[in-house]
């Protein structure tokens, strides 16, 4: 299939088109099994493939640079190729649109609370001689460093622990989680030296007692002994006052490094989301027009369009054109981070089994918020419209799931279950796979579910829940 700008004349924007031609360059590479190295064709033949402009073809281009995925080598035998994406630009697009949208300590306690244990009960089950002496280190450094006056978030203990549980979902997803904790307590107030001395002492026995049990392989102590541990943490976190109680919380975006090696139009696109974010600019203002731009950040035109295109990706700002145009700024969308994410772990080879683990325990966290409160009459008419929609369009069904979690109200695991959804759709997982032969199963299943949910009985709710997945995921 190829698109052209003539096929729906005025309706598609060339910034779609660009997005478009990309995505499909992105779905190519991952059918074929991300063959890094190798030329996907030069930027002649895309451009008849395609059959759009030099332009539209060259912004195409820069979004699959800015993803990672394939990158322009010029001269002889040059082309589009295959590069491997890097993890840490989905993780920092990710953690910043969570501190962007103002993710409350408790829902980002509860986050951690789900997900860290199960890591560390995984990394106790398959620990190796290799991984044990990487924990040692790391809970040495921490007892070593102690008397350091810097507040320590243990971020590279916990990431460690994710990296060990050797799913790599769950790795990405502890990686979200304490790179937003440090994020939040760096914007901390500084606590007194004795009472942050006396804290770090604390924190580095109890992650030695983790360890402790990881290397004995007992996964039930590695598990309990984290949830008590990020107990602490959190009721610590929520006594610093980190979080002010009712309003949401919006911390400083850390400035782009310049020495990062990234490229002058990312640098100045962070730049400008910094802006955004710390003026606070709301969603409909204008932040400036072409002109204002050129002046305030001092670099070509070339360059701020090429800046400009990937806030439009992220869904940060547009430029709007004629009388009273600028850059309007947009309401935060992850979709482009969600796609990266799937991108990301689709090269990195997810199996099936650690796409299931994750994706049932936040499923089923969502349904125990769900069922633990009162639900509202309005929860519960989302919910049945959500299950009447997924039917109607005899689609994926995954909306009713979708749903479930944002109305469950944690941004965090929300945005999580869209991610493990998507690599769902992208292994043949999801609930539509099958929606030829067994629609009205699906469709059976999900008014049970809502049934018990609505009944506010959350055992019953889990069970069918857990039994629908496992359906899905043995046929
Ligand atoms: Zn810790
Ligand atoms: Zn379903």
């Amino acid at each position: 299939m190829t698109i052209s700008e003539g096929d729906v004349p005025g309706s598609v924007a060339p910034q779609k088109l660009a997005a478009q031609v990309a995505r499909q360059l992105e779905n190519e590479i991952m059918d074929r099994k991300w063959p890094i190295g190798e030329v996907l064709g030069s930027e002649t033949d895309l451009q008849a493939r395609f059959k759009v402009s030099r332009s539209i073809l060259r912004e195409a281009i820069r979004l699959l640079e800015h993803q990672q995925v394939a990158r322009m080598r010029r001269g002889p035998g040059g082309g589009l190729v295959v590069s491997a994406p890097d993890t840490s630009l989905p993780i920092r697009a990710l953690v910043i649109y969570l501190e962007y949208i103002g993710v409350s300590v408790e829902d980002l306690g509860r986050a951690r609370m789900l997900l860290e244990p199960l890591a560390a009960r995984l990394a106790a089950e398959t620990v190796t001689e290799s991984s044990i002496d990487a924990l040692r280190a790391i809970v040495n450094e921490e007892h070593a460093r102690i008397a350091d006056s810097s507040i320590a978030s243990g971020k590279d203990f916990h990431a460690m622990l994710g990296q060990l549980s050797g799913n790599a979902l769950l790795q990405m997803f502890t990686e979200v989680v304490t790179g937003l904790s440090t994020r939040y307590l760096q914007t901390s107030r500084r606590i007194a030296e004795g009472a942050a001395r006396e804290a770090r002492t604390h924190v580095a026995n109890r992650h030695s007692e983790i360890v402790e049990a990881v290397i004995a392989g007992d996964g039930a102590a590695a598990q309990t002994r984290v949830t008590t541990h990020l107990e602490e943490v959190i009721t610590w976190m929520l006594a610093q006052k980190i979080h002010p109680k009712v309003e949401r919380m919006r911390t400083r975006p850390v400035d782009p490094d310049p020495k990062s090696g990234d490229k002058l139009a990312e640098i100045v696109a962070g730049r400008i989301h910094n802006d955004i974010t710390t003026e606070d600019w709301q969603v409909g203002e204008i932040l400036g027009s072409e002109s204002d731009l050129l002046t305030r950040y001092g670099v070509s035109r070339a360059v701020l369009r090429e800046s400009l295109q990937i806030l439009e990706h992220h869904s940060v700002a547009r430029m709007r054109r004629g009388p009273g145009g600028g850059l309007v700024i947009l309401a935060p969308d992850p979709t482009a981070n969600i796609r990266a994410m799937a991108l990301y772990l689709n090269y990195r080879g997810l199996s099936p089994d650690d796409l299931f683990v994750v994706h049932e325990a936040i499923a089923l966290e969502c349904v125990h918020t769900l069922t633990a409160g009162e639900l509202s009459p309005d929860t519960a008419s989302r919910l049945r419209e959500a299950l009447d929609l997924s039917t109607e369009q005899g689609d994926s069904g995954d909306l009713f799931h979708t749903e479930i979690a944002e109305l469950a109200g944690n941004p965090i695991l929300s945005l999580f279950l869209r991610i493990t959804t998507e690599l769902r759709a992208r292994n043949g997982l999801s609930d539509k796979a099958r929606s030829a032969q067994g629609a009205s199963d699906v469709r059976d299943a999900h008014e049970k579910i809502l049934v018990a949910v609505l009944a506010g009985d959350e055992g019953l709710a889990q069970h069918r829940m857990r039994r629908h997945l496992q359906d899905l995921a043995t046929w």
